[in-house]
């Protein structure tokens, strides 16, 4: 169990306060209980027949817990996880080092699977299906191919946009997961634990008023009840009141739905420039002078989810008669 562990030294960039925050075991694993009771099953059955889990493919909006997920999973198994991302894997050695690094029954996690290149993806594909990696030999002009064996391991692949992935690769998983975003009540949760690993003292009331405004996101309450801490040490007081915690997230431009700026004006535009839509996302994103991606991943969800916007054939729509809001 100690080298479970590995994982979290594996998590680049991540920050000592970070990876004691980010939850290890399920029951620690707030919210997103659909997925978590099919998962127990899965787990059992694993354990019960000491065989890996069957490839899981994770999808979802960023910051909903994809990565911890995958921590998790190796956790509670009691086995080792590597970490890598699609970018990182340029090249066909990258990918046969990380599998060659694997033991039995171990979990391979890919974040953003969405960008692998379809050259590697190919090469995926065996590993996947018969944990074998086929090796072209190139010597001067001749080539020769080289089948080596692989253990048998657990590919956990997240992205955050599903209808990139290619329908070869996807029918690969056996088990698809699509992580919703969470209930004020499951963020509320979240943030009392991580007031405690942090030591921050708040009344529920200030939690509370974080966890709505946090946009259903498991990242976004953390981030912001660090920021509203700061708030706090900076007035000099103890414990973040109601009270600190709605001047504080207005100073950051949250507000009372969640909305950032760039949520704002997204939906200013489309009401203002556009009279309400439709709108091309290519569209949207010059006149905000914003990339299209970070829209369509990052801000757009969200709108959805809330039924601010319309994501239609012709292009994007107002759904909410939002001007007063605004
Ligand atoms: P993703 O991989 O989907 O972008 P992460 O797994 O990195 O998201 O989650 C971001 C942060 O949110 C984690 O560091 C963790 O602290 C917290 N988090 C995510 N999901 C949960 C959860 N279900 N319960 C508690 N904390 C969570």
């Amino acid at each position: 169990m100690s080298e479970t562990l590995l994982t979290r030294e594996t998590i680049s960039g991540e920050k000592p306060y970070e990876e004691k925050i980010r939850p290890q075991s399920l029951k620690e694993y707030k919210g997103q209980s659909k997925i978590k009771d099919q998962l127990s099953v899965f787990l059992q059955a694993a354990r019960t027949r000491n065989e890996p889990l069957d490839h899981i493919l994770l999808y979802g909006p960023p910051g909903l817990g994809k990565t911890t997920l995958a921590c998790v999973i190796a956790y509670e198994l009691g086995v080792n996880l590597k970490i890598t991302s699609g970018p990182a894997l340029e090249r066909a050695i990258d990918l046969l080092i990380v599998l060659k690094s694997l033991k039995p029954n171990d979990i391979l996690f890919i974040d953003e699977i969405h960008r692998l290149k379809r050259p590697i993806e190919e090469i995926l594909y065996p590993a996947m299906e018969d944990f074998v990696f086929h090796r072209v030999i190139q010597k001067g002009l001749a080539s020769s191919a080289a089948t080596i064996q692989l253990p048998h391991f657990t590919l956990i692949a997240a992205t955050t946009r599903a209808g990139l992935i290619a329908p070869p690769l996807r029918d690969r998983f056996g088990i698809m997961f699509h992580l919703d975003f969470y209930l004020k009540e499951e963020l509320f949760q979240i943030l009392i634990r991580t007031a405690r690993i942090l030591g921050v003292k708040a009344e529920e009331a200030a939690l509370m008023e974080i966890a709505a405004r946090s946009r259903g996101t498991p990242r976004i309450c953390n981030r912001l009840l660090k920021r509203v801490r700061d708030f706090a040490t900076v007035r000099q007081v103890e414990s973040i009141s109601e009270q600190i915690a709605k001047e504080s997230l207005t100073a950051l431009s949250v507000d009372a739905q969640g909305l950032d700026d760039l949520d704002r004006k997204y939906l200013n535009f489309l009401m203002e420039k556009f009279g309400g839509g439709p709108v091309g996302l290519e569209t949207m994103a010059s006149a905000l002078g914003e990339d299209s991606e970070t829209l369509e991943e990052i801000c757009e969800p969200y709108l959805l989810q809330q039924g601010f916007i319309q994501r239609t054939p012709r292009g994007r729509m107002a759904a909410k008669a939002l001007a007063g809001d605004l």
